[in-house]
């Protein structure tokens, strides 16, 4: 009894959900076009992210998020995948309950982070990237949100 208390206490710290999939394109106007057509719904927020240099879009698909990247510098991050790689997957977001002890957990299990403290992310997140080098090549973001 008292096991499974501490168990699922540690399941509540570590991650709980993927809280999105974030998408690469080059033209975000045509893309929410697109998406809206496969979903049958239009996105419901459009936000810039000036300190990434990426304005976004989000749709929902029943309890799913789908985040559209595109660049709006020439050195965003956003701007080189898509030079490297073309559009397509980005990185998967994780829902976690508190990002701060979230990245020690995972620097002390050897993961490398991009972000080594979190930052303000689109959609109302406290957020920090995973570098894809220590994690098999995908890019992985964790999201906490941020309350008032
Ligand atoms: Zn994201």
């Amino acid at each position: 009894m008292y096991n499974s208390v501490i168990w699922i206490i540690i399941l509540i710290l570590r991650m709980k959900k993927i809280e999105h999939i974030g998408i690469a394109v080059k033209n975000l106007n045509k893309s929410n076009d697109l998406f809206k057509a496969l979903f049958g719904e239009s996105h419901y927020k459009i936000e810039d992210v000036e300190s990434e240099g990426v304005k976004t879009s989000f749709f929902k698909c029943g309890p799913n998020k789908i985040e559209l990247l595109q660049a709006t510098t020439e050195d965003s991050p956003i701007a080189k995948f898509i030079e490297k790689k073309g559009e397509g997957i980005h990185h998967i977001a994780f829902a976690v309950e508190n990002i701060k002890e979230e990245i020690s957990r995972l620097q002390g299990e050897g993961f490398t982070m991009i972000h080594e403290v979190a930052k303000r992310g689109a959609d109302n997140k406290l957020i920090a990237f995973l570098h894809p080098k220590s994690t098999n090549g995908v890019l992985i973001e964790l999201c906490q949100d941020i309350r008032d």
